[in-house]
């Protein structure tokens, strides 16, 4: 007999400090859209997850430049992004949000797992100290002069001027972003998660892949081949999941390995909202679960490294089945990027088309293989001479024979050929969903 496996399906988590733009919805969002509504179609078992990710340095730091808290920068985009989603008739089970009670208990959770078990790491560092803020400076919180090219505003993290990585350790006479107060050096501990013990068990886990896009696999390979290394899950911020072990005021869990765990959450909160609150587990601790991650190129890393190699510390979860991830769609010969102010957000464009239209644009030239573009014209073209000329044109001549050749009533069935008789009944089942 054929086994039935139950398909959990889950979306990037956007970022909750922009609005979300076509890009995004044709990289990870549009695709895990029309493959939940197949599964659907076909009486599959399927939860459709996502949610805003809120946490982390940006949002800490857009709420200090705009003077407001973080929930108000967080709840701005949560709901206009859930919103967004909802006008594109992209139906999730679920859209849940990191800043949630139920996240920050199962994020807790899975680091007590894992620090319990003595997997994780601690390290002694030299980092930047405000004494007027009495805090340390994240990354983003630090501006001073790049020392690759000399720019005064380089960013504690990355020099805007010539695109290097940096440390805030590097910058010259570095100073905080918000008082302009002049750091000292201090030490901080910090918690590691050692990626490198599971360097082995990811390329025997990979190596039994089949059926992965070519780009994602490649770019796990080149990971690998460079080596794994540890990376740091704690940091010194306010705004986050706290660190779930005494003496560790100020710190919370990085974003980057909590983020994830909100796939988990969403699906307790979901099963929680719908009274079976254990049923989770028949998701995420069934090895008849297939667990697929849509995602965007940029995200390759978290999904088919990071994540797995969390799961496998934890123990008591399934591992992804796949993580089909897009490349990006640019627009008119550019990036879509907030920062630069280009692209088409999705509350702009949904207000002027039809969902469908927007729909049937993006799903024609997807990011599948290599970034697409995303032109006006071709959302005109598409309109009026595929959706209405084409389309639009079947339908009307369908209607117009009916009129004329059966006295305008749709005519009784007298036979239907074998291959007919499959197309009808996806139909019937299509109409009833
Ligand atoms: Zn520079």
């Amino acid at each position: 007999m054929k086994k039935h496996f139950k398909y959990l399906v889950t979306a990037a988590l956007p970022y909750a400090n922009s609005f979300i733009h076509i890009g995004h919805i044709s990289g990870a969002y549009l695709p895990p859209d029309i493959f939940v509504r197949y599964k659907r179609l076909n009486d599959e078992d399927v939860i459709f997850i996502s949610g805003s990710d809120e946490h982390g340095t940006a949002i800490e730091m857009a709420s200090i430049s705009e003077k407001v808290t973080p929930q108000e920068i967080i709840d701005r985009y949560h709901f206009a992004n859930k919103k967004a989603f909802e006008d594109l008739g992209i139906n999730f089970d679920i859209y849940s949000r990191t800043s949630n009670k139920i996240h920050h208990d199962t994020a807790q959770e899975f680091f007590l797992n894992i620090y319990n078990k003595n997997i994780l790491v601690q390290k002694t560092e030299k980092q930047l100290f405000s004494e007027k803020e009495n805090r340390f400076l994240a990354d983003r919180f630090v501006t001073g002069t790049c020392p690759v090219c000399g720019y005064e505003e380089a960013r504690g993290d990355e020099c805007s001027n010539c695109g290097s990585n940096l440390s805030p350790l590097e910058l010259i006479n570095p100073r905080s972003k918000i008082t302009g107060d002049i750091p000292v050096i201090k030490e901080s501990t910090h918690y590691y998660f050692p990626l490198g013990d599971y360097q082995e068990k990811l390329e025997k886990w990979l190596d039994g892949k089949r059926g992965w896009k070519q780009n994602v696999m490649n770019y796990c390979k080149g990971w690998l081949k460079a080596g794994l290394r540890d990376r740091a899950i704690s940091r010194d911020l306010d705004w986050g999941v706290k660190i779930p072990v005494e003496g560790n005021d100020g710190k919370v869990i990085y974003v980057w390995f909590e983020a994830p765990i909100g796939y988990i959450s969403a699906t307790k909160e979901l099963f929680t909202e719908r009274n079976e609150p254990d049923k989770w587990k028949d998701y995420w601790m069934n090895e008849d679960t297939k667990l697929i991650h849509f995602i965007g190129k940029d995200n390759i890393v978290f999904h088919s490294i990071i994540f797995p190699a969390m799961l496998m510390a934890h123990g008591d979860y399934i591992l992804p089945d796949n993580v089909p991830a897009n490349e990006f769609m640019n627009f008119e010969g550019e990036k879509q990027s907030k920062s630069k102010g280009t692209g088409v957000l999705v509350k702009d464009i949904t207000a002027k088309f039809e969902p469908d239209v927007i729909r049937y644009t993006l799903a024609s030239n997807m990011p599948e293989n290599k970034d697409s573009e995303f032109v006006w014209k071709d959302l005109q073209v598409k309109n009026n001479s595929e959706l209405a000329g084409i389309l639009g044109n079947f339908i009307n001549r369908t209607v117009v024979f009916t009129k004329n050749k059966f006295d305008n009533r749709v005519p009784e069935i007298i036979s239907i050929p074998e291959t007919e008789d499959g197309i009808l009944a996806f139909l019937i089942r299509s109409l009833r969903n």
